[in-house]
């Protein structure tokens, strides 16, 4: 299955190898605002948060302090990494903004939330989460499939945690709604270290989303 995807690297390159620098600035991180029952999540947060600042990438996300979403923020601010919150005026009122990033950007609603943190990205990862999660890496694949943009998307798919989603796009292309080559725009990886070469190696395809 296509979950292979997260498995077939024949030699992971330790941290310090990475070596990914410019031209990704930024990477945008989506991920739950609970925190999930296994501890693995805040774990594999924390360690995405030291390979982004090792590698000198800043952090974008949603701008809240609780869940994973807080768990991935403190981490890169402890680490002396930079963070960018974009957060809709109406749940920053709610109290949930995070009050210590290098900048929150309030904004009116969550369409110009996503679309202010598509701006500020360089590539877009999901973590696990929700509805919430699964709506913004959807979206910003299907701008990316219509050619909105070409920056690289991909799963950190901790413990097997997007398996299940894995299986529905293979599914959805085998049932001819999902290109082939546009399922591959998905990356995924088990180590944030694995996806964040892929993010280095990727182009993006040429195909067009309808068929002719
Ligand atoms: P969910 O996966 O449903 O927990 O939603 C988390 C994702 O949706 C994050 O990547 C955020 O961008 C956004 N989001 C959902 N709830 C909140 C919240 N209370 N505060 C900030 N962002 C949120």
């Amino acid at each position: 299955m296509s979950a292979g995807n997260c498995g077939n690297h024949a030699r992971r390159k330790s941290k310090s190898e990475v070596g990914l620098t410019a031209p990704m600035a930024r990477i945008c991180v989506y991920c739950g605002s609970n925190p999930g029952h296994r501890p693995s999540y805040a774990k594999a947060a924390r360690e995405l948060a030291e390979v982004l600042v090792a590698n000198k990438f800043g952090l974008v996300y949603g701008g809240a302090d609780k869940g994973i979403m807080g768990v991935i923020a403190n981490a890169v601010l402890a680490a002396g990494g930079e963070v960018h919150g974009v957060i809709p005026r109406a749940l920053q009122d709610k109290e949930m903004a995070h009050q210590s990033l290098t900048a929150l950007h309030v904004v009116a609603s969550m369409h110009e939330r996503k679309s202010m943190m598509a701006d500020l990205s360089d590539g877009f990862i999901a973590m696990p989460g929700g509805f919430g999660t699964l709506e913004e890496i959807v979206e910003i694949l299907t701008w990316g499939q219509l050619q909105f943009h070409r920056k690289p998307c991909g799963l950190l798919n901790v413990d097997g945690y997007f398996d299940d989603l894995l299986r529905y796009l293979d599914h959805a292309v085998g049932e001819g709604f999902l290109r082939p080559e546009n399922r591959q725009m998905l990356l995924c990886d088990v180590t944030a270290n694995g996806l964040l070469q892929q993010f280095a190696d990727y182009s993006a395809p040429l195909v067009e989303k309808w068929a002719t």
